[in-house]
């Protein structure tokens, strides 16, 4: 099937379109074209944006709020056909992506709740003043983003933008755009969101994403994805001087105390860094054991990867890798694994054959130190480094001893330690005995390269919008 831009309420042919083939990486199949568009394009979209700003900015909250409510609804009715698509053009397992097409609906519901409730205040400055400040959207908001969970990413960033008044432009990888082209529709069709509220323009970044960043009318953009992109957007904001919230990368550390729950921790630690094929950018690639337990952790922990199921196995707990570019990737990162000299401790299947699904193994590494490269650059893989402390301060000192701060798992039975790393950990979100614990209710982003601004919970509404305060002489 051809995926093209959706803009003001419809799908856009344009004559003499380019497309790109759409890959199915779990079999290689060709599973449709991909349209790519350029600063034509985007200029469309993004006045069809702008003209459709003041009507949604002046709605009601409530109808805003109601509207984005039938959304989630209309994602729960067609749930089973979105992760369907979306498992098919990610190459991810059905059950994870179901699990984010539920996130995914999740997220309109939630925001379209706040959006009556969010609020400026009354401040007293004494007579005769009354004085009080406004939250006001900014206008069209720019949201560009990866491949690695489509549909639930997209949901991250649009529900809170359109919950306060803004109306959106995004920009999906050119990889993975069908289905939140496909719910743009559903919004439309089904729910009655305004033509021109949310658009999505396809392409690559460079042909699309950097018009649209560029554009005069764009006043705020949210970008997920890599470092390098981040940084080039960054200049560009910079220059207009509008704001941005970056979602990066990570490498984040799982840590590991000798009174920890074991089996919990092993169990844990596995699905820290084999979710969705390792391409998660919250994943806990960095295990750190304390020294005490560090053989016996490991004795537990390589036979379960090794017991893992995945690829096109039977009850596999992860699939493909999204992209071919990022299967090289991952060829790449186990070749430097092996010239820095690392221990592969987990069996080593043979490749996949050309043409075949872009499976990758699990794999876990010892024989790691801090400053080695694969301990240091984010893999986007299900690979996992191992290295050792002895007390929490050396602990706090690895983990921190990162360009990245996304997240950071702690695993003791101690609370006073739990705690103090808590606060001590340079990440954005910390998790005690789960890792990746939370919800779309809990504030979401980077320290350090991993970015800045939060998504989720109700801290995202203030990332979209801009605060004006009021004062008047009585
Ligand atoms: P990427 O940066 O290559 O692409 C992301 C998006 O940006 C794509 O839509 C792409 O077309 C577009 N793009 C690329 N260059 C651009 C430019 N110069 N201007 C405008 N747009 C541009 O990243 P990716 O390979 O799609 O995703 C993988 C990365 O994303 C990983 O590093 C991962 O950690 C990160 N990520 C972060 C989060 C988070 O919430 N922090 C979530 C998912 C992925």
């Amino acid at each position: 099937m051809d995926c093209h831009h959706f803009i003001d309420g419809r799908e856009v042919v344009e004559p003499g379109a380019r497309y790109l083939d759409n890959l199915a990486p779990a079999t290689g199949e060709v599973i449709g074209r991909v349209a790519l568009g350029g600063a034509e394009i985007v200029d469309r979209a993004v006045q069809s944006a702008r003209a459709a700003f003041p009507a949604w900015r002046d709605m009601r909250p409530m109808e805003r709020g109601r509207i984005l409510v039938d959304i989630g609804r209309a994602i729960r009715a067609h749930a089973a056909r979105l992760a369907e698509m979306e498992a098919r053009e990610t190459g991810k397992i059905m059950a994870q992506a179901a699990g984010e097409i539920e996130m995914s609906a999740q997220y309109f519901e939630y925001y379209g709740g706040l959006a009556n409730i969010f609020y400026g205040e009354v401040i007293n400055i004494g007579a005769p003043y009354h004085s009080y400040t406004r939250r006001e959207p900014f206008g069209v908001v720019a949201t560009i983003l990866p491949w690695n969970a489509p549909l639930n990413q997209a949901a991250r960033a649009i529900a809170p933008a359109l919950a306060v008044g803004n109306t959106v432009v995004a920009k999906p990888s050119e990889e993975t755009p069908s289905t939140l082209v496909e719910v743009a529709r559903l919004a439309v069709e089904e729910c009655g969101l305004p033509p021109g509220v949310v658009n999505v323009v396809l392409g690559t970044g460079r042909e699309v994403g950097e018009p649209l960043v560029a554009h005069e009318r764009i006043r705020k953009v949210m970008f997920t994805g890599s470092v390098r992109a981040g940084r080039e957007i960054g200049r560009v904001a910079a220059e207009r001087i509008i704001p941005l919230t970056l979602e990066l990368g990570g490498k984040s550390p799982n840590i590991v105390f000798a009174d920890a729950d074991l089996d919990a921790a092993v169990a844990g630690a596995v699905r820290a860094f084999t979710m969705n094929a390792g391409q998660v950018c919250v994943a806990g690639t960095r295990l750190l054991l304390q020294s005490s337990i560090y053989d016996a952790f490991l004795d537990r922990l390589v036979p379960a990867v090794d017991a893992l199921r995945y690829g096109d196995q039977d009850g596999a707990v992860f699939g493909a890798t999204t992209t071919a570019a990022q299967f090289e990737r991952v060829r790449r990162f186990h070749d430097l694994a092996k010239a820095e000299g690392a221990v592969r401790l987990t069996r080593e299947p043979p490749e996949p054959a050309a043409g075949k699904g872009l499976f990758p193994a699990p794999a876990v590494y010892a024989g790691v130190t801090p400053d080695m490269r694969i301990a240091r650059e984010e893999a986007f893989a299900p690979i996992l480094t191992v290295l050792t402390f002895e007390d929490e301060d050396q602990a706090v000192a690895i983990a921190n001893d990162s360009d990245f701060g996304l997240g950071a798992g702690v695993w003791t039975r101690d609370i006073g330690r739990a705690l103090r790393m808590a606060a001590a950990l340079e990440a954005g979100q910390v998790f005690v005995n789960e890792y990746m614990a939370g919800g779309i209710e809990t504030p979401f982003g980077g320290y350090k390269n991993s970015g800045y601004g939060r998504e989720k919970g109700i801290e995202a509404l203030t990332h979209y919008t801009q605060l004006k305060c009021v004062t008047i002489r009585i």
